[in-house]
């Protein structure tokens, strides 16, 4: 029976994917094989055609090592709804049930027989192999045999041994294909010669984005943002997960969204197993439109419709992070991968990784997720490049990287393209204004004074509060008042402002003061910033108006920060700062150079 018989007659899937059919040539052909597919490519039906070919040809049942549980169950499952003998050994069934597979083993009546890394390598188990027909394992989840990686499991290590039991081929299956973690599958699973098969590890449907945020606060709102930016906040389909680094942080994390009023529930290794069920289903029947996690939470789920995953935190590799992330939009609609990314979160990974892995090693893991977040390039083309050690990848067109280029090379999140909360009336990038001014302010001030500020008011109260002084004064002229207000009240109610005091109520970035960002400059009355910085709005303004342009189209915020911390005093050195590039340097070097040197001490 060929395997395209197989995979219609049994399966019912009409054609292989890409890669399915060489990995599976290549096991019926009597060769070992690595297949390295992205998640949700199809790995499992590269064991699966095979092993039913070579059980109708009288070859013996193919040995299955999966590091999951329920992975195992669904997939028995799965296959048992096909006709196919399929079942598994593991630690959840009584010795009744046990002996029941163990005896179907023996009588070689199992298609496929799916065992834990626990189980492959006691002696008991390899005692058994040695009185039955195999014909094949398989090892899912290959990547676990890597301290490089971040599954490592001790008894992957050991897997060798099975071959020494019996001599068959072995197949080693992983999303994650960096060649380092396929040399070691490689040499620790003895395999001889083994066909490579590497998917396309590109997902057009997803838009990866990465916003650098300090402090919780800022997180939130930007997860906020991100949900509802979904419609999960909204009745209908769609789910989304929230990855976070610590237990500790799924529960606050999930807490504060249920304030916010999603559905949202929490899943880690901590939890107990009820628990955890009741989390896992309630994500699965769609109960909970919201699963803030662990990585512990994911490894071979299959949710089709997953339109957002958020990393609260950076998680420690950018294996783990592409693993996480691929598991958005599995059907092929339109996803969002959002990083939060701040330095805080290499050192919590630091902190957590004392188990596993030499410093080295970790560091190494740390280092690529950081240069994925700090990175100007195109995202899918830095991951793609990352796991298949070639470059000839083309740009995405859908990342934060190509869609803004010049946002993402000043790691600003002024004009990051976000799709605007339904109840916004101002776009994200004008939103982003507001937030710059209120973190501008030294002291804060009332809603109205800001809206009149952000208007370009010279009434008294500017005079009186230092606001004609505010970068960002007059930068919202054309918005009405009433409409800014609202805007400022929205911003409150998603807790990206806060609302401080009483009696004069006033606004202010959420969290605690010191937490702020905005970079430590000169102080002058109300609002902290440098002549250099003023003096640059002021010109982005009115070049803004001459141009008819926005005025982060003249140049952004984080340009502007740039330019104050370098000073630069050349055309070169003005070439450095991120951001400005040739067509810039060219219409607006002079003035700014003029502008700096009028500055020079
Ligand atoms: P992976 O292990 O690579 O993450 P799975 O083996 O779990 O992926 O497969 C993901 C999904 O793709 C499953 O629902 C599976 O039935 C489906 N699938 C696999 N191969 C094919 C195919 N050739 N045609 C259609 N669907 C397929
Ligand atoms: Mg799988
Ligand atoms: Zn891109």
């Amino acid at each position: 029976m060929d395997a395209v018989s197989v995979l219609s007659g049994v399966f019912g899937f009409r054609e292989f994917r890409g890669g399915q059919r060489a990995a599976v040539e290549a096991v019926l052909e009597g060769k070992d094989a690595v297949v390295l597919l992205p998640t949700g490519a199809g790995k499992s039906l590269c064991y699966q055609v095979p092993a039913v070919a070579l059980a109708r040809r009288g070859l013996g049942t193919t040995i299955v090592v999966s590091p999951l549980i329920a992975l195992m169950i669904d997939q028995v499952a799965g296959l048992t709804a096909r006709g196919i003998a399929a079942a598994a050994l593991h630690s959840h069934q009584d010795d009744d049930e046990q002996r029941a597979v163990i005896d179907q083993l023996l009588r070689g009546q199992l298609a496929v027989l799916y065992v834990s890394p626990e189980r492959a390598v006691k002696e008991s188990f390899q005692r058994l192999l040695r009185r039955t027909r195999i014909a094949l394992f398989a090892i899912d989840e290959a990547h676990c045999v890597s301290e490089w990686g971040h599954d490592f499991r001790p008894e992957y290590m050991q897997l060798r041994a099975l071959r020494d039991v019996v001599d068959v081929p072995t197949i080693a299956l992983t999303a994650t294909a960096t060649p380092r973690v396929l040399a070691e599958i490689a040499a620790s699973l003895h395999l001889r010669a083994p066909a490579t098969v590497r998917g396309d590890f590109r997902r057009p449907n997803l838009a990866f984005e990465v916003q650098h945020l300090r402090g919780d606060e800022a997180r939130f709102a930007a997860t906020i943002e991100a949900l509802e930016g979904a419609g999960l906040r909204a009745t209908g389909g769609g789910r989304a997960i929230v990855y976070c680094a610590t237990r500790k942080k799924t529960e606050a994390v999930a807490e504060r969204l249920k304030q916010a009023g999603f559905a949202a529930a929490h899943y880690h290794a901590g939890r107990t197993a009820l628990a955890r069920d009741r989390a896992q289903r309630g994500f699965s029947s769609s109960r909970t439109r919201v699963l803030v996690a662990t990585s512990a939470f994911g490894m071979g789920v299959d949710y089709p419709d997953v339109r957002v995953i958020v990393h609260f935190q950076a998680p420690g590799s950018l294996e783990a992070y592409y693993q996480e992330a691929g598991r958005a939009s599995r059907d092929g609609a339109a996803g969002r991968c959002v990083l939060l990314f701040g330095a805080a979160d290499l050192v919590t990974q630091r902190r957590l990784a004392e188990r596993g892995g030499t410093g080295a090693r970790r560091e190494d893991a740390l280092a690529s997720i950081e240069r994925y977040a700090s990175a100007a390039r195109c995202r899918q083309q830095l991951l793609c490049a990352h796991f298949t050690g070639t470059d000839d990848h083309p740009a995405c067109g859908t990342c934060d990287a190509c869609v803004d280029p010049a946002a993402v090379r000043t790691r600003r999140i002024e004009a990051r393209e976000t799709p605007t909360p339904a109840r916004a009336t101002l776009s994200s990038s004008q939103q982003q204004l507001i937030l710059d001014a209120v973190a501008a302010l030294r002291r804060p001030i009332g809603k109205l004074n800001l809206a009149k500020a952000l208007r370009g008011s010279t009434c008294k109260a500017m005079h009186a509060h230092g606001l004609l002084h505010l970068p960002q004064h007059g930068a919202l002229r054309d918005t009405g008042e009433a409409e800014l207000v609202a805007q400022i009240e929205q911003l409150i109610a998603e807790k990206r402002l806060a609302r401080r005091g009483r009696k004069y109520p006033t606004v202010s970035l959420p969290g605690p003061r010191s937490a702020r960002r905005g970079d430590p400059v000169r102080s002058r009355g109300f609002i902290k910033t440098s002549n250099i910085t003023i003096e640059l709005e002021t010109y982005r303004k009115r070049m803004a108006r001459q141009l008819r342009w926005k005025a982060y189209m003249v140049f952004q915020r984080g340009v502007i920060a740039a330019i104050d911390r370098a000073r630069p005093t050349t055309h070169e050195a003005l070439a450095r700062i991120p951001g400005l590039g040739p067509a810039k340097i060219a219409r607006f070097g002079d003035d700014i150079l003029a502008l700096v040197r009028r500055h020079a001490p």
